[in-house]
């Protein structure tokens, strides 16, 4: 049973063929500049090919996709009749959808009432939907959003501090991202440790360049740090994570901006990059602060002290933790940044081998012996999570 994932942006789309008989990865690929000219970089195994093609919308994307996987040169099917569905990545599910769903009129409705929430991506999302039926008729689509998740947190953990009227009205809340990612290095966590999932407390650091910290208690999100958007919480690549609002009507007296402009420059000038002054990529930062950059040295250390403080609060909410687990981008690559987080850890009985967490690649456990709570790193694999849910829903 051959899948399609497919994750649209506004002019991008990723994509992924596999075979979920034995959950083997077939192709993959990304197209860019969609409505500007058009390039897909599409991979099978080890190989890799370019082309520039015009792309005037995602659905004249899909179609160059759909060729590529055709190609007899660099294709891996040869018939559409092989992809047996399609599964999308949705941002927002709002409270609509607290699994994933095959995709019909009302659910493409529901995706449509979220698009205030996520202008930037439930827009995209369902033009890439909307793309795969035109040009794979009769195939089943299923979405599979980034909210579901945590739409197990309990009222606590999701209510703001304004009025219910506002709440209920507007549906402001926290919501929660990166679900499928964090459900995913939860699971694979528990199964790496023989351990029963719904026993365990879990805290999963998903750190990219969108990051957010979850606490999985016996198989459910019960607090995030994400919220109504992906703004809340840690510092990120580009994004502050948590601010005082007051400084949004501050600044806009004194920099005489308007309010999108301050949100602007909350979402895609500040975090690392605004604090460092240098990247918003952590490989630079870390090479400006060895080349002796002290705003480098404060970003970083900013950076760790949210982390570790977000895995305190959650080792709290849930009277304890079991094990932490470190994915994504930098997650997974930096042990610098596992270790520092670590450091502040030793209290709940974090302790670290270091000639462990050197290593890379592979998921792994690198506490060391004695320690009460186990730290893993898990490579994260948010296609995988949307092919089986896909899987799941058409074979009901
Ligand atoms: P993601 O959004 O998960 O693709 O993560 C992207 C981020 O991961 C980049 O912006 C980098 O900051 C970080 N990253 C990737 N590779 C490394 C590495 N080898 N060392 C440190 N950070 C890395």
């Amino acid at each position: 049973m051959d899948i399609l994932v497919i994750n649209c942006g506004s002019s991008s789309l990723k994509y992924q063929l596999l075979n979920m008989d034995n959950e083997t990865f077939l192709a993959r690929g990304l197209c860019e500049r969609i409505g500007i000219d058009g390039r897909l970089k599409h991979e099978r195994g080890t190989e890799e090919f370019v082309l520039d093609a015009p792309m005037p919308d995602h659905a004249a994307a899909i179609k160059i996709v759909l060729e590529a996987l055709l190609s007899k040169e660099h294709g891996v099917i040869s018939s559409l009749s092989e992809i047996t569905a399609v599964g999308h990545r949705v941002v927002h599910g709002g409270e609509f959808f607290s699994d994933s769903v095959l995709i019909d009129d009302a659910v493409e409705k529901a995706i449509e009432a979220c698009f205030d929430m996520a202008p930037l991506h439930n827009p995209p999302n369902l033009i890439g939907i909307h793309a795969c039926q035109q040009n794979l008729p009769g195939v089943p689509q299923v979405a599979v959003f980034d909210t579901a998740f945590h739409q197990t947190m309990p009222k606590k953990a999701y209510l703001y501090a304004i009025s219910h009227a506002l709440y209920e009205t507007h549906k402001i809340r926290r919501y929660g991202f990166h679900g499928t990612s964090h459900k995913y290095v939860s699971m694979k966590a528990a199964e790496e440790l023989g351990r029963p999932y719904n026993e365990m407390k879990i805290i999963t650091c998903h750190l990219g360049n969108g990051a957010s910290v979850c606490a999985v208690d016996r198989g459910h999100s019960v607090d995030t740090s994400m919220g109504f958007t992906p703004i809340e919480g840690l510092i990120m690549g580009t994004r502050t994570g948590d601010i005082d609002v007051a400084i949004v009507t501050y600044l806009m007296e004194k920099e005489n901006l308007s309010a999108q402009q301050v949100l602007d420059l909350f979402n895609k000038k500040s975090g690392m990059l605004g604090l460092s002054g240098v990247s918003s990529d952590f490989r630079d930062i870390f090479q400006a602060r060895q080349d002796g950059n002290a705003y480098a040295d404060d970003a970083l250390e900013a950076y760790y002290y949210r982390v570790a403080s977000y895995i305190g609060r959650y080792a709290a909410a849930m009277n304890g933790v079991d094990v932490i687990v470190f994915t994504a981008g930098l997650g997974e690559n930096s042990a610098l940044l596992r270790e520092k987080v670590c450091d502040y850890l030793g209290y709940l009985g974090v302790k670290v081998n270091p000639e462990k967490n050197a290593q890379r690649g592979k998921s792994m456990d690198f506490s060391a012996d004695g320690a009460r709570v186990r730290t893993m790193m898990i490579p994260t694999n948010e296609e995988l999570v949307i092919a089986r849910d896909t899987k799941a829903i058409i074979s009901r």
